[in-house]
């Protein structure tokens, strides 16, 4: 029976964990990382949740990126309710997928063709599986810290260093698949130019964040995607971008247009469904039409192009320009960051902050992070103390020191500011512990 009186999340979690594994549907959610009780949320306005408790928050997750717009954008909602009146899945074709499409296709001419499925992971996946039926090849090269989804092939890592055949990063990955998965250090260019010396004929697909919001945000080195561009293309190997964080994020066009570099098939999520499950992968005509109808790779997705998703999406991507989003966002981001940069110059803690367009993350190091090995150094007892100081003030962050956060259109100057005391506070409390 579901209960419309307030419970605290404890209770709430308490009875979660007797038929949710963990408590949860994803296990970020779990707060395994930083500890303590996930806090329950039952609504959210712009840039704020508010939790069962009837405690308010500024909101830095918003759903994991997604909700550019803020949560529940008049607009958007109007929009979703129109639809939701009119049917919610048809099983047959709408005129809503080809209008999202083209949506898509204007803040990113390098899809040429597009499929809708329904969420990241389904586009990474079937967006490997395409390059792989393409090039008649097996190999994907991943980078390090980098993460795409739970595709089996995509659960492998890496020790430091050069290249290691995959070893499964998760029980249940054999090792038959995880072995056709060679992982490199994030902007490690030349262990990637030495690998394809030998090997670039045999590689079908190389993936990366272009840049990387998974381990936090770390940006590329200059050349690396260059680099990669150039080693895919001599090799005819397809440069995959999965962009499901990027895409609309640091840049309206994702990282291709900021760094001006065109994939060959790119993976979007998040943002282009408006907080409604969906998401796609696109790229070159020549292959993307290997996929069923046109060709021999399958792929298909009850759900897939659903009316609702599309119309939250269609919605959210017209509003991003209406509203000028993106902008807006990057603007509140850039202030918070420089307000950060001078409030932290202050304190003896090594800390620091990693940013691009609308994601940032504020790391317990000094000197700036490009690789995974080096983000695992950061000081994670004072990063979870932090996070915690920060809850209790009412700011939600991601909780784990390996995560973006994000920024939408709706966080005001008020916001923004109370952060940034809550944070200054927060910090001289760790401190003096
Ligand atoms: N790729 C990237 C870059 C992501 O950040 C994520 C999710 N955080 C995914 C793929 C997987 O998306 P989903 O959770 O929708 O399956």
């Amino acid at each position: 029976m579901i209960s419309t009186d307030t419970q605290s999340s404890q209770t709430l979690f308490d009875t979660a964990q007797t038929i949710l594994v963990g408590g949860v549907d994803s296990p970020v959610r779990a707060f395994k990382s930083v500890g303590g009780t996930p806090v329950f949320m039952k609504e959210g306005h712009g840039a704020h949740l508010i939790s069962e408790d009837n405690k308010t928050y500024i909101d830095y997750v918003l759903s994991w990126g997604p909700m550019i717009l803020g949560h529940a954008d008049p607009v958007v909602t109007k929009s979703v309710i129109a639809q939701a009146q009119k049917g919610t899945s048809f099983g047959t074709s709408s005129a809503l997928e080809a209008e999202l499409g083209f949506l898509v296709q204007r803040f990113f001419p390098s899809i040429e063709k597009i499929r809708f499925v329904s969420s990241g992971t389904e586009a990474v996946m079937s967006a490997i599986r395409t390059a792989r039926g393409f090039t008649n090849r097996d190999t994907i090269v991943k980078f390090n810290g980098c993460y795409h989804g739970h595709p089996d092939s995509m659960l492998v890592s890496a020790g430091s260093g050069a290249l290691t055949f995959g070893q499964p990063d998760s029980a249940g990955v054999p090792k038959d698949f995880a072995k056709h998965t060679v992982v490199f250090e994030y902007n490690d260019t030349e262990a990637v130019k030495n690998y394809f010396k030998t090997n670039g004929n045999e590689v079908a697909a190389v993936i990366l964040e272009p840049v990387c919001g998974n381990m936090g945000v770390v940006l590329p080195n200059p050349g690396f995607l260059e680099t990669l561009r150039e080693l895919c293309t001599n090799h005819g190997t397809v440069l995959i971008f999965d962009e499901v964080m990027t895409g609309f994020r640091v840049h309206e066009g994702g990282a291709q247009a900021l760094y001006g570099i065109k994939p060959d098939l790119t993976c979007l999520g998040k943002v282009i469904g408006g907080g409604l499950p969906a998401a796609a992968f696109g790229g070159q005509k020549e292959i993307m039409d290997q996929l069923a109808p046109v060709g021999p790779v399958y792929q298909a997705g009850t759900l897939s192009g659903n009316p609702l998703a599309m119309a939250a999406g269609i919605a959210t991507l017209q509003q991003l320009t209406a509203q000028q989003a993106f902008q807006t966002a990057k603007n509140q981001t850039d202030k918070l960051v420089s307000g950060l940069n001078d409030r932290i110059k202050t304190f003896n803690w090594p800390i620091q902050v990693q940013n691009c367009g609308t994601m940032f993350t504020i790391f317990f190091s000094k000197g700036s992070l490009t690789q995974l090995d080096e983000i695992k150094t950061c000081d994670k007892r004072a990063f979870n103390r932090f996070y915690h100081e920060m809850l209790e003030s009412g700011v939600y962050m991601a909780p784990s020191q390996f995560e973006a956060n994000f920024m939408s259109n709706k966080h005001t100057d008020t916001d923004i500011e109370q952060t940034l005391n809550n944070i200054e506070k927060a910090l001289q409390k760790i401190e003096s512990l």
